[in-house]
């Protein structure tokens, strides 16, 4: 895997969801010798813990999630930051 595949499937890697074992595995060892890639999974888990955080007070709707996630990818969150 090349960074922008790996970036692409991040939220999936944190969320350990719809990956298959043989991609996590692929994600994991692309990160170990990729620092960059790595600080990409910092900086998606802290704002993923921010999100959280606002939701423990304002419970959002399925709607307003699902509008951050898109927030997220479709501002090139990925590309740009390669
Ligand atoms: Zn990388």
């Amino acid at each position: 895997m090349d960074c922008l595949q790996v970036r692409r499937v991040l939220l999936l890697y944190i969320y350990q969801e719809k990956l298959s074992e043989e991609d996590m595995e692929l994600v994991e060892s692309h990160l170990c010798n990729c620092p960059c890639c790595n600080r990409e999974l910092d900086s998606l888990r802290e704002t993923i813990r921010l999100i959280n955080r606002v939701e423990l007070r304002f419970p959002p709707s399925e709607e307003l999630k699902a509008r951050i996630y898109n927030r997220i990818e479709s501002n090139g969150w990925f590309e740009q930051s390669i």
